[in-house]
């Protein structure tokens, strides 16, 4: 028996099948020359791969988030958790999420004797992802809120300093606790991030965090990428950022 714990270690697909940010995990291989590779991926807001078919077609089922699949010359349809994709043998399609929203599916792929595998064919353009509904408006400004974080107690900030940080491949920043509360964005790659006694949750470009005050921050682990982030450090008069590492 082997238990897997989610897609939060996956790894990055591979950049030539996918606009966006996305990440495998694999959680079958086939035996031998044949049989049914499954993977879970999960795919950032408005990742998707490119336009693809597998010489024996493919089952998607969307396990979190929601997502968007489209047939050639088909219409593109939203897909939701619990919802399953029939793709048949040869058919070009695309799939990934939903502007908004990230999406998981599982992908169950036949795999052919003779070793025939998929074809990508050319990226899925923002004109074919979008619907046309979503085209025909552009607003001037949009906005969206990424966090609004109550802090634990009124908290008085005299000076904010901003810092771009860059983890390099694969390292990990270690069990540490900072001295404020902390907020973050991605700017480029991604990282596995874990407040001490939650879940695990990979963030990638564009996502926000906040590493709470005095609290141990179990994980900030560079993927195979590395990560670069702006973190917002709110510090009081005479107050400068620090971090301890504790011992378990
Ligand atoms: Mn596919």
């Amino acid at each position: 028996m082997r238990i897997s714990r989610g897609a939060a270690t996956g790894v990055a697909a591979p950049a030539e099948w996918i606009t966006g940010r996305a990440w495998v995990e694999r959680i079958a291989a086939p035996e031998a020359a044949a049989g049914t590779e499954i993977d879970s991926v999960r795919f950032a807001p408005g990742a998707r791969t490119v336009w693809h078919r597998h010489p024996l077609g493919q089952t998607l089922v969307v396990t979190a988030g929601a997502g968007r699949v489209q047939r050639r010359g088909g219409p593109v349809e939203d897909i939701r958790v619990g919802e399953s994709v029939h793709i048949e043998p040869g058919e070009w399609h695309w799939h990934g999420a939903s502007p908004t929203s990230a999406m998981t599916h599982l992908a169950i792929e036949p795999i052919a004797q003779d070793g025939a595998g998929s074809e990508a064919g050319a990226a899925v353009t923002d004109r074919e992802y979008r619907r046309e509904d979503e085209t025909e408006v552009v607003a001037p400004v949009s906005r969206s809120i990424l966090l609004d974080q109550t802090l634990p107690a009124l908290y008085r900030t005299h000076r904010v300093q901003i810092r771009r940080i860059t983890i390099a491949p694969s390292q990990a920043a270690g069990l540490h606790v900072h001295n404020g509360p902390v907020f973050g964005s991605i700017e480029e790659g991604s990282c596995v991030y874990q407040i001490d006694g939650e879940p695990a949750v990979v963030l990638g470009a564009g996502d926000v965090f906040h590493e709470p005050e005095g609290v141990g921050i179990a994980r900030f682990d560079a993927q195979d990428e590395g990560v670069t982030f702006l973190g917002y450090f709110l510090l009081d008069t005479g107050q400068e950022p620090a971090i301890e590492f504790p011992d378990r």
